[in-house]
C-alpha cells in the first residue's frame, strides 16, 4: 500500500466469543501485513488466547469487563462461558457497560476508523460522537443476511404454512419454518433481552460507514450484489480471513495453544492415505443428547471409514459399549478444542460434517471439502441451504428443527448417518461432482485473498478510502 497505508490507524474490537474472536484476529493480521497500524481491544483472558496468532506488530490493549458488578462469575470474560441464561443477559449488560472506557480508548488512541462487532452496537455511538468512522463486522455470510432480510419482509404472510419460499432472491429458496431464525420466538422466554440488542444492532448498522464481511465475491456473487443494491448496504467482502496464515504452529495454536494434541492429530492424519479422513466437527458449542450421541457413534463405525470426531460434551462416558476398541486406529476421539484449521487442511482429509456455522463453512470451503451439513440454529440452516443448494458441495444429514437444546432435538439415526457418510465419501457420479465442485471453490478462495483477488482489491479500496476521508491528519 506504499506509505500512507502505514498511517492508517485502525483499532479492532470482537465480541468476546470464539467464533467471533478468531475472524477478527484474523482480519487484524491481513490489515497488519497490508501496512495498517493495528490496536486490538480485549479482555485478558482473549488476549492470553490469542497472543500465539496475532501478528507481533499489532498492540493489544486490554479492556476489563466488570463482571463482580453484573453479578458474573470470576474470570467470566467470554460469552462462551457456561452461564445460565437469566446471567447471560448480566454479560451482555457488561460489556455493554464498557461505553465510557472504549470512549476513553478511542479519546487516548484517536483511531482512523474502528472494526467492531455487530454486536457490539453501542460502540457506533461512542464512535459517531468521536467522528470515528465504525465498520461493523458481521460474522455471517452475505446469503445469509439476504435471507434474513427477506424473511422479515415475508413473515407476517407465512401463516401456518410448513415451509415457504423466501420473496425476492436470486434462487428459489424455500425454507421450512421450523428451520427459521425467528427473532419474535425469543419473547417470553429468557433470551428476550436480545431482542432489544437486535433492535439496535439493525438502527446502527446502516449509520455506520459500512459493513467488514469475511466471505469473499465469487463464491456468492449473487448475494453480495443483492446485499449491496437490495438492501443498501456498503459492503467490503474481504474473506475468508482464515487464510491469513498458512504455517502450522498458527493453525495449531488457534483458538487455544494445545501443540501435544496438534502433533498427535498430525502423526494420525500422516499414516492415513489421501482424502480417507471424515472429520466431525459442530463448532465451538455444538452440544448433543446422549441418545444422539450413541447414533452418531454407531453411524460413524458403521460407515467403514477413519473420521476424527471432536465431542463438545462433558466427559460421561457414553460410549457404546466395546467401541474404544473397535474403533483403535480407525476413529479418533478429540473432547474439547480441536486444531480445525491443522486438521482440515490436511491432505488425509477427504470430508467434513459440519453444523454449518459460518467460520466453519468458510473453512471447509477453504480446505476444498464436501460437507455433511447438520445445522442446529442460529443461521445454520440458512448456511445450508447455500452449500447444498447454490454451491452444491453439501449433503444434508436432515436436521429439520431449530434448536439449541440437545435434549429436545429429534435424533437423528445412526443408520441415516451411515448413509450419510457413505455417500460423501463414496465414488458415485454425485460425489465426485462435489468434491470437483469443493476443490474449485477452495482454490477461488485462496485467488481471492492473493495479490489482484477480489477480497485483496476490497482492501486496498477500503484502506485507501479510509486514508482519504480520515479527519485526523
Ligand atoms: N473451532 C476450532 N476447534 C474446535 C471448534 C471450533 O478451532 O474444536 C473453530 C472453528 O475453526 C471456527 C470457530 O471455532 O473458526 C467456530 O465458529 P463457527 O462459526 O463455525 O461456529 P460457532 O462456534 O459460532 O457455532
Amino acid at each position: 500500500m506504499g506509505s500512507k497505508a502505514n498511517d492508517l490507524h485502525m483499532l479492532f474490537f470482537p465480541f468476546m466469543m470464539q467464533s467471533h474472536l478468531l475472524p477478527l484476529v484474523d482480519m487484524a493480521n491481513i490489515f497488519a501485513s497490508r501496512g495498517a497500524r493495528i490496536t486490538f481491544l480485549t479482555t485478558d483472558v482473549n488476549a492470553s488466547i490469542i497472543r500465539p496468532t496475532i501478528d507481533d506488530s499489532v498492540h493489544l490493549h486490554i479492556i476489563s469487563i466488570p463482571y463482580a458488578e453484573f453479578g458474573l462469575p470470576d474470570g467470566c470474560e467470554d460469552n462462551d462461558f457456561p452461564l445460565s441464561l437469566d446471567l447471560r443477559k448480566n454479560f451482555f449488560k457488561a460489556v455493554a457497560s464498557l461505553y465510557h472506557p472504549f470512549d476513553a480508548v478511542l479519546r487516548d488512541l484517536i483511531p482512523d476508523c474502528v472494526v467492531t462487532d455487530m454486536f457490539l452496537p453501542w460502540t457506533y455511538h461512542v464512535a459517531a460522537a468521536r467522528g470515528i468512522p465504525r465498520l461493523v463486522f458481521q460474522g455471517i455470510s452475505n446469503f445469509s443476511l439476504c435471507i434474513m432480510d427477506a424473511y422479515e419482509r415475508c413473515r407476517p404472510l407465512v401463516g401456518e404454512a410448513e415451509s415457504f419460499v423466501l420473496p425476492g432472491l436470486p434462487h428459489r429458496i424455500e425454507l421450512l419454518k421450523t428451520q427459521a431464525l425467528d427473532l419474535n420466538k425469543l419473547a417470553g422466554t429468557p433470551m428476550e433481552f436480545m431482542l432489544e440488542i437486535f433492535k439496535e444492532i439493525n438502527e446502527v448498522e446502516p449509520k455506520s460507514y459500512g459493513t467488514v464481511m469475511n466471505s469473499f465475491y465469487e463464491l456468492e456473487s449473487e448475494y453480495a450484489d443483492h446485499h449491496r443494491e437490495v438492501m443498501g448496504r456498503r459492503v467490503w467482502n474481504i474473506g475468508p480471513v482464515s487464510l491469513c496464515n498458512q504455517n502450522v504452529t498458527y493453525k495449531s495454536a488457534r483458538g487455544g495453544e494445545q501443540p501435544t494434541l496438534a502433533s498427535e492429530c498430525l502423526k494420525w492424519l500422516d499414516k492415513k492415505s489421501r482424502g480417507s479422513v471424515v472429520y466431525i466437527c459442530f463448532g465451538s458449542k455444538g452440544l448433543f443428547s446422549v441418545a444422539q450421541l450413541k447414533e452418531m457413534a454407531l453411524g460413524l463405525e458403521a460407515s467403514n471409514h477413519s473420521f476424527i470426531w471432536v465431542v463438545q460434551n462433558g466427559k460421561n462416558n457414553w460410549f457404546p459399549e466395546g467401541y474404544d476398541e473397535r474403533i483403535k486406529g480407525r476413529g479418533m476421539v478429540i473432547r474439547g478444542w480441536a486444531p480445525q484449521l491443522l486438521i482440515l487442511n490436511h491432505i488425509a482429509v477427504g470430508g467434513f460434517v459440519t453444523h454449518c456455522g459460518w467460520n466453519s463453512s468458510l473453512e471447509g470451503i477453504c480446505a476444498g471439502l464436501p460437507m455433511i451439513t447438520w445445522p442446529l440454529g442460529a443461521e445454520q440452516f440458512y448456511n445450508e441451504k447455500l452449500l447444498v443448494e447454490v454451491l452444491k458441495v453439501g449433503v444434508e444429514v436432515g436436521s429439520k428443527v431449530f434448536d439449541f437444546n440437545p435434549e429436545t432435538r429429534p435424533i437423528i439415526e445412526a443408520s441415516i448417518i451411515e448413509a450419510a457418510v457413505r455417500n460423501l465419501m463414496g465414488e458415485g457420479e454425485e460425489a465426485v461432482e462435489r468434491r470437483r465442485r469443493a476443490k474449485i471453490l477452495g482454490e477461488n478462495a485462496r485467488r481471492a485473498i492473493e495479490k489482484g483477488g477480489s477480497s485483496y482489491n476490497e482492501i486496498e479500496k477500503l484502506m485507501q478510502e479510509l486514508i482519504n476521508q480520515r479527519k485526523h491528519v
